[in-house]
């Protein structure tokens, strides 16, 4: 049986909507609302949804970059957001992240040698010499020259730049990476370089992966498992390989129709999704979807269907999942 590294847990954050000369809160976006998953050791669950779904919410809440309203993180069976700060600097370690823009999480005025090696610093890991062996085997390992360790980020290409980002954390010898849309800033041509990386990084150093992003193809390129997010609710989760044979919601089907086909003359269904995503600080009654759903009937604009396993390991969230 797998073992869980993070155990995510009805988490809930909503953000207060502030008005007037007073500042009072007359509202609450709810970007995360109950959202629960588990990522086991070694796997890559693949986070996916629109712009303002809520993936990249999770991702920052979870790792404690912005406080939770509610709700519980487990990593390695230890309570992450209720710890100490002690507790919380040996977490950070653990869990590192990769951010989307290689160039704005670099410091341009810092050598590569020295943002790679700030953690370690911060953590008062090793000695000088111990830290330069370090930098100079995470340097190889990311396919970059150690040569390279004294020039500056704005030397580099938006790919090499990734790669030092990738190094940055890895040299903190991580257990779980959040990579928040690490390929989505790059061209294309470089996209497959960086992903075929952090597979080949996974085997080798038996990482776990949240992977998140907005595009299903990428998703399906790396994960094991994908869940699909709406307006701040999961609302399928499933192995990689079922979600692309056959779809439990409808709105992973609308997604996995958007995905490109390298045969144009291939059979796909053809669904347009309507309208763009509502807004969260005021979502539609009953199942969230519903004002853009080709399925929709009178019970889904009234009762929110919860998330549930419908077969081992396949979990949705549609009252109709069985004819999507
Ligand atoms: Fe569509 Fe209804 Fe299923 Fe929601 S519950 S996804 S509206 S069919």
């Amino acid at each position: 049986m797998s073992t869980p590294l993070l155990e995510v847990k009805n988490l809930v954050k909503y953000f207060p909507i502030r008005t007037g000369v007073l500042r009072r809160v007359t509202g609450q976006v709810r970007a995360v609302d109950d959202v629960s998953f588990t990522i086991n050791k070694g796997e890559t669950l693949g986070l996916v949804g629109e712009s303002g779904c809520g993936k990249t919410t999770v991702s920052r809440t979870l790792l404690r970059l912005i406080p939770a309203t509610s709700g519980q993180v487990l990593f390695d069976g230890a309570p992450v957001l209720s710890a100490n700060r002690a507790q919380q600097k040996a977490f950070r370690r653990k869990m590192q992240i990769i951010f989307q823009d290689p160039y704005a999480s670099l410091d341009p005025r810092r050598t590569v040698a020295e943002s790679i090696a700030e953690g370690l610093v911060i953590h008062g890991v090793g000695s000088r010499d111990e830290q330069q062996v370090k930098l100079q085997a995470i340097m190889e390992k990311v396919g970059l020259s150690p040569s390279l360790l004294e020039r500056f980020p704005h030397e580099f290409s938006g790919g090499q730049r990734q790669r030092i980002g990738i190094a940055r954390a890895l040299i903190m010898e991580p257990e779980l990476l959040v990579l928040d849309e690490p390929v989505s800033a790059l061209d294309v041509s470089i996209q497959a370089q960086v992903l075929n990386l952090l597979i080949q990084l996974q085997r080798d150093l038996g990482l776990t992966y949240l992977f998140v992003a907005h595009n299903l193809a990428v998703v399906e390129y790396v994960s094991t498992r994908i869940g699909i997010m709406y307006l701040g609710k999961m609302v399928e989760l499933a192995p990689r390989a079922d979600v692309f044979a056959r779809p439990f919601h409808p709105y992973t089907k609308a997604l996995k129709a958007a995905v490109p086909v390298p045969r144009p003359t291939a059979h796909r269904d053809r669904i347009v999704l309507e309208g763009d995503v509502p807004s969260p600080s005021n979502p539609p009654s009953g199942c969230r979807f519903h004002p853009r759903c080709w399925m929709a009937t009178d019970i889904c604009k009234t009762h929110e269907p919860a998330l549930e396993e419908k077969a081992p390991g396949r979990w949705a969230a549609c009252h109709f999942w069985d004819k999507v």
